[in-house]
């Protein structure tokens, strides 16, 4: 049995027409002796309509019947597929996660796939029929229903084809490939043929929305070939392998911005072991995330922490900065929430050197000033105001990509 994974998102699938056209592309597969598992995202913007409708009753709703609402959409598309796939005469059956047990943490609006049970697909694979699975959804230990976070189909596809032992998984989206930033910001953007599974992940984490960052750490571990696709033409696309199967290789293969963080700064904190520690122990403690960190070099047995959290953290960690302030002996704290993070990312970087120079060069030609670095292997960030976010992108990338470099 050949089996493909095949994930749609939500404006592959955003319309009735759009959704007989997907049916005519899984009939093609079918026509071919493939055995078809797709998964789908929720219809067009569905899941931001169900986000604003909570709104409308309440602005701090209960995270388990969040995610019971917004796991609705992908209830309705599955069907909705289904119904296309026998109006042309293919035999098809849709299922929720409930219904295959894709069993989840409990970890509402971000859980974590830990298991899938196959026994359900594979009988309906057998009978000949496409199994249509729903996107972004899972059930925890006491079956509350979980999803997995903000563009999170891609990872119920990836992790399909890991229980399901294919390499075949292809995501359709609505730009055909991975590109070297957003298409729709920057212009003459090239597309990669393949991507290393380390540079995308990278680049999802850092902010390329193009596919769950989640997806991209599931096909690494499992070896799953993911190929990004458009639904709406037959263009090759790009895959997404290990580097040492790739023929392209880049300095820099993406350039992304990240407008969902703010920067919190404490002044004069004491200039001593342990300062640190405290603060990023007590966020740890409350979840928040960090991504930069920068501390000023200490002066007068003075020094300041900046660093950034997720916009939607931003109450809870000012509050707690707030609090420890006195303890830490600093003078103020102070937040900023316009502000991007802009990164270059590329395998190329571990053999190169002079890379963070251009960087930091093309960004001071454009007036733009870094307030916060961060580097890892393979990527080098940059915070500035939120304001420079698309000229920051489209300066970089045409150093390094227009460029030819
Ligand atoms: P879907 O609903 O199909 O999952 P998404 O909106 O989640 O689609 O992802 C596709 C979008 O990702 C594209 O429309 C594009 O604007 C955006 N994107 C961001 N960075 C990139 C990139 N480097 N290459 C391609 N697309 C990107
Ligand atoms: N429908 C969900 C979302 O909009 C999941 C997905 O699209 O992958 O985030
Ligand atoms: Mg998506």
């Amino acid at each position: 049995m050949k089996i493909i994974v095949q994930k749609y998102g939500g404006t592959s699938v955003g319309t009735p027409e759009r959704i007989m056209a997907v049916a005519e592309r899984i009939k093609t597969y079918a026509g071919k002796g493939y055995s078809v598992v797709v998964v789908l995202s929720a219809m067009g913007k569905t899941t931001d309509q169900l986000i604003e409708l909570s709104k409308q009753i309440t602005k701090t709703p209960s995270k388990r019947e969040m995610d019971m609402l917004i796991s609705t959409g992908e209830q309705v598309s599955i069907a909705m597929l289904a119904m296309a796939l026998h109006e042309k005469g293919i035999g098809a059956i849709s299922y929720t996660g409930t219904q295959i047990r894709v069993k989840t943490d409990g970890n509402f609006s971000e859980a974590k796939i830990e298991s899938i049970a196959t026994e359900k697909i594979e009988k309906s694979l057998k009978e000949k029929k496409v199994v249509i699975v729903a996107g972004f959804q899972g059930i925890d230990e006491e079956e509350n229903i979980t999803t997995l976070g903000r563009g999170g189909s891609d990872t119920t596809a990836v992790a399909l084809a890991a229980v399901l032992n294919t390499r075949n998984c292809e995501i359709y989206t609505d730009v055909d490939g991975v590109y070297t930033a957003d298409p729709r910001i920057v212009p003459n953007t090239k597309k990669h043929k393949e991507i290393s599974y380390d540079e995308m992940l990278e680049l999802s984490r850092l902010g390329a929305g193009v596919l769950h960052s989640r997806s991209v750490e599931f096909a690494k571990k499992y070896g799953v070939k993911i190929t990004v696709r458009s639904s709406f033409n037959y263009e090759e696309g790009t895959v997404v392998m290990p580097k040492e199967e790739m023929v392209e290789k880049y300095i820099v293969s993406g350039i992304t911005a990240k407008t969902d963080e703010a920067k919190i700064t404490l002044r004069n904190l004491q200039d001593k072991p342990g300062i640190a520690a405290k603060l990023f122990e007590k966020l740890g403690e409350k979840k928040i995330y960090i991504n930069l960190i920068v501390q000023s070099t200490g002066h007068d047995g003075m020094a300041s922490i900046s660093f950034s959290v997720l916009k939607k953290d931003l109450a809870k960690a000012l509050e707690l900065s707030e609090k420890l302030k006195e303890e830490l002996g600093g003078s103020s704290v102070e937040a900023k929430e316009d502000i991007a993070i802009v990164s270059a990312v590329g395998v190329g970087m571990l053999s190169s050197y002079g890379v963070a120079g251009r960087i930091f060069r093309v960004l001071a030609d454009n007036g733009i000033n870094i307030e916060m670095i961060t580097t890892s292997e393979i990527g080098i960030s940059c915070c500035i105001d939120g304001k420079f976010a698309e000229l920051a992108t489209r300066v970089i990338h045409k150093e390094f990509i227009e460029a030819g470099a």
